[in-house]
């Protein structure tokens, strides 16, 4: 290895992790003929983006032209005012971020298709606060296609899995619910069966969401030349008058100096796998409960504050209600097992809701993931209620998933013997079991019951909004998200605030650069996805705000980067113009 200015080895750009946004700045340093490598310090590539749903939410995107579905940027910038631009105290957001954001959104995509990345739009995926102005119920949000992971050779052992181990898309997986009630939903668990056999006997090896997003990247990102390193964490950044010029990596117990002649962007991930952190920024919350990959452990950010770096929204997570049988939760690091676990999509159904330790019902249990658990966390503070109660009746039962367990069929024993699932005969005897205010639960279940019949939910207006439709179930009438608790037994199962990633971090500007609490940028570091505050301040504006924006920032660090050098006054540079 040759010796350069001080360095073992020298590269044009330098990645730190190979998160949502690593590739996507690979590709475009490598169609600026520009050399780059990604460090990722564990032995697989694609971090938590890899195992995750994969969907972007990118506004006003070519697939939603091309399916004549209305969008515009003055609609998406309205929206993301009227959401993102509603945070308090969220330095991560700001109007130049929000309008570079939804510029630039749209051109990765354009920039990573041209690149050879096959992606579609998922066409039913209502925003989140669809009822805001600016907000869509067609779909925004943009998905890879299943990928034939067999094409990436023997990097295929190397692409971290997805949490979905099944031959068949994201939508498809939304109708396999329906097994029992709709013939869509019987074709569709016959349609993913025969792919699955199919692939068997050809040799396919399909891959979906995060993992066929990540999956395509990586083929794209070697066959165009980045270089890719695994089990080669960064310790620490190399500064010289105040800029970075490249980082040191442990390699086989020796300390190596990579330079970075363009720049370093960090893409290593948050902390929600560091309980030292958590307590210090997200009080309450555990690395128990989370979903996130072993590399979401923060010491990058760590080091990014060390050198200064201005910080935001370090108490905001991407949370994710859910209820974890005994045995399940993340003990080892490794994320929690999703199969296995209620979540989001359970508790949104008819003949369910969330109660707290006085048995009151305080939130519509519809909504966005994120909002649900500051809910829980805010409501802890006057009443317990980390854990809730989930509440449902016999008729759920016997229509719905349950932690991973099939609709009518029994719960395992262990579930009651350890008070995770509690079942009685009628509501007064349920909430004896739990220790809850058994007056407090039977008022607010009539009062629920009075609204699920009338189907108009009078007081937190769950199903009003085409999302809380969208989440329950559509076969359901007179409302999709409504049904009453009335039928025995009952059951209350523990629900906490868990998460799928922390969303506060070094506040960046709108080419991605770090920045000081002075607002200046610290020259040469970029930094994108959950290492950063998010653009979308304190709030979830729809399906895919953190994976989007990571390969958003990740694509506009990269452009900077190459452009700050050597494409300032040309015409067009690289991946095309901002307009
Ligand atoms: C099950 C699940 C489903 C989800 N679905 C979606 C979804 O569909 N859409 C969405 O927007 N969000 C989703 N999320 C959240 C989203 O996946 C994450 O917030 C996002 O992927 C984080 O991406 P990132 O680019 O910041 O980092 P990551 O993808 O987590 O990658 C960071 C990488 O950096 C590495 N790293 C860390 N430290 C170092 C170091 N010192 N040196 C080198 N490498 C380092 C890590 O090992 C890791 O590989 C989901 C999450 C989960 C768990």
């Amino acid at each position: 290895m040759a010796a350069v200015n001080g360095m073992d080895e020298e590269f044009d750009f330098v990645v730190v992790g190979s998160g949502g946004g690593s590739m996507c700045a690979g590709l475009f340093m490598r169609s600026a003929d520009k050399s780059v490598v990604i460090l990722e310090k564990t032995d697989m590539v694609g971090g938590t983006t890899a195992r995750s749903g994969g969907v972007m939410w990118i506004p006003n995107n070519r697939f939603m032209a091309e399916d004549g579905v209305e969008d515009s940027f003055q609609k998406s910038m309205t929206y993301m005012d009227a959401t993102a631009g509603q945070s308090v105290d969220a330095p991560g957001t700001s109007p130049e971020r929000r309008r570079a954001y939804v510029t630039e959104g749209p051109a990765m995509v354009d920039f990573l298709v041209k690149q050879g990345v096959r992606l579609r739009r998922i066409k039913e995926y209502p925003d989140y606060y669809d009822d805001r102005a600016g907000g869509s119920v067609p779909g925004r949000t943009v998905v890879a296609e299943l990928f034939n992971a067999s094409e990436l050779g023997e990097w295929r052992k190397k692409l971290r899995p997805n949490f979905l181990q099944l031959p068949g898309s994201l939508d498809e997986f939304f109708f396999l619910g329906d097994y029992n009630k709709s013939w869509k939903g019987k074709y569709t668990v016959f349609k993913v069966g025969l792919r699955g056999a199919l692939a068997k006997l050809t040799g396919k090896n399909w891959v979906t969401a995060g993992a066929a997003l990540q999956g395509r990247m990586l083929q794209q990102a070697l066959k165009k030349g980045v270089d890719i390193r695994l089990n080669s964490g960064v310790k620490s950044f190399i500064v010289e008058d105040g800029a970075v010029k490249g980082v040191v990596v442990n390699r086989d117990g020796r300390d190596v100096r990579i330079g970075a002649k363009l720049g370093v962007l960090v893409n290593a991930g948050g902390f929600a796998q560091n309980q030292e952190m958590r307590d210090k920024y997200i009080p309450g919350t555990s690395t128990e409960w989370t979903a996130t990959t072993p590399g979401d452990t923060g010491e990058m950010l760590r080091e990014l504050m060390s050198l200064g770096a201005w910080t935001g929204q370090l108490n905001e997570m991407v949370g994710n209600q859910m209820a974890i049988p005994p045995g399940r939760e993340n003990k080892n690091g490794n994320g929690l097992e999703l199969s296995t676990v209620s979540g989001q999509m359970d508790i949104a159904n008819p003949h369910s809701i969330l109660v707290d330790k006085s048995g009151v019902r305080y939130m519509n249990e519809g909504g966005s993931y994120m909002e649900f658990c500051q809910n829980m966390l805010k409501r802890n503070e006057t009443v317990p209620a980390v854990p809730s109660y989930w509440i449902v009746d016999e008729q759920f039962m016997k229509t719905y998933m349950f932690c991973g367990t099939f609709a009518g069929t029994a719960k395992p024993q262990e579930w009651y013997d350890k008070g995770f699932l509690r079942k009685a005969d009628t509501l007064e005897e349920l909430a004896k079991l739990c220790g809850i205010d058994p007056a407090g639960l039977t008022a607010t279940v009539d009062t629920f019951n009075a609204d699920a019949r009338a189907g108009q939910d009078k007081v937190f207006h769950r199903g009003d909004r085409a999302y809380d439709k969208w989440l329950g179930d559509r076969h359901h009438r007179p409302s999709q998200a409504l049904g009453t608790i009335e039928k025995g037994p009952f059951y209350a199962c523990l629900v906490v605030p868990g998460d799928v990633g922390t969303y506060g971090g070094v506040v960046t500007d709108e080419n991605a650069r770090v920045l000081r609490p002075d607002g200046s940028p610290i020259t040469g570091l970029y930094a994108t996805g959950t290492t950063t505050a998010s653009v979308m301040g304190r709030i979830y504006p729809g399906a895919g705000a953190s994976v989007g924006p990571s390969f958003t920032w990740g694509y506009v660090a990269a452009k900077h980067a190459a452009n700050a050098q050597n494409w300032a006054g040309a015409a067009t540079p690289p991946g095309g113009a901002r307009s």
